[in-house]
């Protein structure tokens, strides 16, 4: 299996060349030259496979450089019920009739990514050793993605982490998961500033090409194929527990922000995964909702961009959404480059009038808006009709989902956060607080470790060089 550019550069890639870098040479994100196609008789084949050995029944259609065996252990060791908290690691769970909750959020830091992140954490491990490298990740977050790549990441060989976050702005619940590392590869730096200020800092440091270099600098950020392609699994995962047979349809609706986990549906369903609608659910930062219902996407400013009760939600554009415009375009490179590189650049939109109606005939997608008295309401709601807390992502994911229920076709509701992570929403829908796993009892009182630095490129950088010894 051999990887291309969305925007049309003539290479192609085999997967470990291309899992530890970030954008194509030519701004463009990678994908599979095509789709390895899944037929009735391989899903009978993996309906009832442990969900390790159908992660490696997957991520082997995609990656051919890596043996069988490695690849088979390294999804044994990352998809445990010790790291997952059971054993079917993504459990579906009944509401009402027709619609379910798949769990992805039992995993160390209570978000979906870690679905991803965890494979990741020992894919980098494995291959570094293999190149005898290292390899030194710097990244901002605001939340969930700087949390899920510390525990990824924590204790592996040949990787450091050096996490930037706004210092005082994370939940302290987020704060304290963080916080509380105390693995010596792993470095938090708290910034005086705000979430836009450590992506400049990231961005700063990325385009000093020498000191990339020297350092090693690296990512982990939401365009990586291998993080998209992990994701896949839990698809086929949730249709296998929502169906007796091969013949039945279901539908997924999705929280999305930077539309990497929807992304990963669309992929399942191009390989052949039963899948009848694509429910793409955003808070009200609307800009893919827009997308699916008009033809134009627009990205937005800073100020046009609302900070919301679904944080994690709270994107100006999608980071992974060219992926899905290159497959919508029937793969003209071409034309997606000029749309992202040329037209979007300078007018900060395009519109796809012509294309836009095959978004839902031929790919399946829908979408939907939830705004925070929805998220309020939807939380009361399941909390008092079901007894299930949910949390203020997958609220809008839910919400939307029942705007697109069809009879006769279970819809699946990707559960993307566990509510602790975001408590203050909770208090004020049930007004008590929200259930906390054993495991974190008390975090918010342990040790922290974390170094407190200005809005400066160039102390980061010094920091990082301290510590690259
Ligand atoms: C990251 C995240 C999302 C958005 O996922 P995308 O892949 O960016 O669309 C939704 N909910 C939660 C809780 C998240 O952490």
């Amino acid at each position: 299996m051999l990887y291309l550019s969305t925007r049309g550069h003539p290479d192609r890639k085999h997967f470990c060349e291309i899992l530890l870098e970030g954008l194509a040479p030519d701004g463009g994100l990678y994908l599979p030259e095509r789709y390895p196609q899944v037929d009735a008789t391989t899903l009978a084949k993996w309906r009832g496979l442990p969900y390790a050995d159908l992660a490696f029944e997957v991520l082997s259609l995609y990656i051919d450089d890596i043996p069988a065996d490695d690849l088979r252990a390294i999804c044994r060791k990352t998809y445990t019920p010790e790291v997952f908290g059971s054993r079917e690691i993504v459990p579906l769970r009944k509401l009402e009739e027709g619609v379910y909750l798949e769990a992805l959020s039992n995993g160390p830091t209570l978000a979906f990514k870690d679905m991803a992140m965890q494979l990741l954490g020992n894919l980098f491990e494995y291959e570094l050793a293999r190149r005898g490298e290292e390899l030194n990740i710097l990244g901002a977050t605001s939340g969930d993605t700087g949390s899920a790549a510390e525990y990824a990441m924590r204790g592996k060989k040949g990787v450091r982490v050096f996490m930037t976050s706004p210092e005082g702005r994370m939940s302290p619940f987020q704060q304290a998961q963080m916080f509380s590392l105390q693995d010596a590869n792993i470095h938090n730096l708290a910034i005086e500033g705000v979430f836009d200020d450590c992506q400049d800092i990231v961005k700063a440091v990325s385009n000093d090409l020498a000191f990339k270099r020297k350092y090693r600098i690296g990512t982990v950020n939401s365009i990586n194929w291998a993080r998209l392609v992990a994701q896949v699994v839990y698809y086929f995962a949730g249709y296998f527990q929502a169906t007796k047979g091969n013949d039945e349809r279901v539908s997924f609706a999705v929280p999305s922000g930077n539309f990497g986990n929807i992304c990963a549906g669309h992929v399942a369903r191009m390989m052949g995964l039963p899948i009848a609608q694509l429910v793409l659910a955003t808070n009200e930062n609307d800009v893919l909702d827009e997308f699916f219902r008009t033809g134009v996407y627009r990205v937005r400013g800073s100020r046009d961009t609302y900070e919301t009760s679904s944080p994690s939600m709270d994107i100006s554009k999608a980071s992974n959404f060219e992926r899905f415009v290159f497959d919508l375009l029937e793969r003209d490179g071409a034309r997606l480059r000029y749309l992202f590189a040329e037209e979007l650049a300078a007018k900060g939109q395009f519109t796809l009038s012509g294309d836009i109606a095959r978004a839902r005939t031929q790919y399946g997608f829908v979408s939907g808006r939830s705004t925070h008295a929805d998220r309020v309401s939807t939380i009361r709601d399941t909390w008092q009709r079901f007894g299930t807390m949910i949390d203020t992502h997958t609220a809008d994911g839910l919400k939307v989902a029942r705007e697109r229920l069809q009879p006769g076709v279970p819809m699946i509701v990707l559960e993307t956060a566990l509510p602790i992570k975001f408590a203050a929403t909770i208090v004020e829908a049930l007004g008590r607080e929200p259930e906390r796993p054993a495991k974190f009892a008390g975090i918010e009182d342990l040790p922290k470790r974390v170094t407190l630095l200005p809005a400066d490129a160039a102390q980061v950088k010094q920091f990082i060089a301290a510590h690259c010894a």
